[in-house]
């Protein structure tokens, strides 16, 4: 058994046993996240729902459906990349979660992202993406004027991270115009993942010089 999958998996029962908010009190499981250790690309939604909150397993609900879809469209399998929540207990009705549960429970998804060490981080709506942003540097208001783009990020110093915000695979399913929007952005992520963006443009600076 690798260190690194070792880690994750105690790390894994520590918040299935956590109690450091108050959102373990109407829990019926917390949900850690799942996927590989040498997942090269993390999906980070925003706190479970429902169908997770039963299941115990990120993304299991229509949204869910959807954001595997989105995964395949990469060229990879749902089991190829690693999938979690800012916040990792259901809030009560999926009422947003609050700035002081965040805090709580984000020091888990920087440890997972630190025993990861994931080339790519996709964060899924404004909750995810103010976060991981923030924990960059980068103080933002909303998704709309980042999503689709890249940042490149040095993460707990040293770990350099391709991010990339989109919006929430729940907000897109029902709303064609988003839809359109969050799948262009997953066509992007595919051209990051392969690096098929970083070549584009390297041609493109090499020809300018040139021309
Ligand atoms: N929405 C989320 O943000 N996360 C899940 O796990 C499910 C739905
Ligand atoms: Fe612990 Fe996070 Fe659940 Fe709160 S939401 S109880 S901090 S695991």
């Amino acid at each position: 058994m690798s260190s690194a999958y070792k880690q994750l998996s105690e790390l894994s029962e520590e918040i299935r046993n956590c109690k450091k908010c108050p959102l373990w009190k109407n829990r019926k499981n917390a949900v850690p996240g799942e996927g590989p250790v040498g997942a090269e690309i993390m999906f980070i939604g925003e706190a479970p729902g429902y169908h997770e909150d039963l299941q115990g397993r990120p993304f299991v609900g229509a949204a869910g459906k959807y954001l595997t879809k989105l995964i395949e469209r990469i060229g990879l399998k749902r089991e190829d990349v690693y999938i979690t929540n800012v916040v990792k207990c259901r809030p009560p009705n999926n009422r947003d979660p609050r700035n002081e549960e965040i805090s709580a429970c984000s020091p888990y998804l920087d440890r997972q992202i630190s025993i990861i060490r994931p080339k790519i981080i996709v964060t899924l709506g404004r909750h995810s993406t103010i976060y991981i942003l923030s924990r960059a540097g980068k103080a933002i208001s909303g998704i709309s004027q980042v999503r689709g783009r890249l940042f490149q990020v040095s993460f707990n110093s040293g770990l350099n991270i391709n991010i990339i915000p989109t919006y929430h695979p729940a907000a897109a399913l029902y709303n064609p115009a988003l839809k359109t929007i969050i799948e262009k952005d997953f066509d992007f992520i595919r051209s990051i993942y392969t690096g098929e963006y970083f070549e584009t443009k390297r041609k493109k600076i090499t020809l300018e010089d040139f021309s």
